[in-house]
This record gives structure tokens, sequence and C-alpha cells, in this order.
């Protein structure tokens, strides 16, 4: 019966992964070799952009907002 305890566990590991892999913010700078490196607070996304344009497309996309 004390098998229970197991169970505890699932709910905290969302808890973490809310709070560290959150997208509040995203990056994009200018590569020394060209093209713009993009990234995001979340530190799971970064690619490599051909222009500050489609940098801003990608990370729009990355978070999931589609607005504009
Ligand atoms: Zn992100």
């Amino acid at each position: 019966m004390s098998d229970n305890v197991m169970y505890d566990s699932p709910t905290e590991f969302l808890h973490d992964v809310a709070s560290v892999g959150a997208c509040v913010a995203q990056s994009v700078i200018p590569h020394d070799k060209g093209g713009y490196v993009c990234a995001c607070s979340c530190e799971r996304w970064e690619v490599i952009a051909t222009s500050r344009d489609e940098g801003l497309r990608l990370a729009r996309a990355h978070t999931g907002s589609s607005t504009g």
C-alpha cells in the first residue's frame, strides 16, 4: 500500500518544466558569418535565420503566436 508515494512525482515534474522551459523571450542576434542567430529563453530552441524578419517569424512560430 506504500506504493502510492511514487505517484506524487509527475505533478512536481510538470511544474518544473513549466518554469524552466518557459518561452518568455526570444532573441534575434546578427551572426559573424552572416545570418541571424535566433534563441529562446526556454533554451531548447536555437536556429539560424537568413534575415532579421525571418528570425522574428521563426520566433513567432516557435512560441505558437501567429499574430502579425
Ligand atoms: Zn522557447
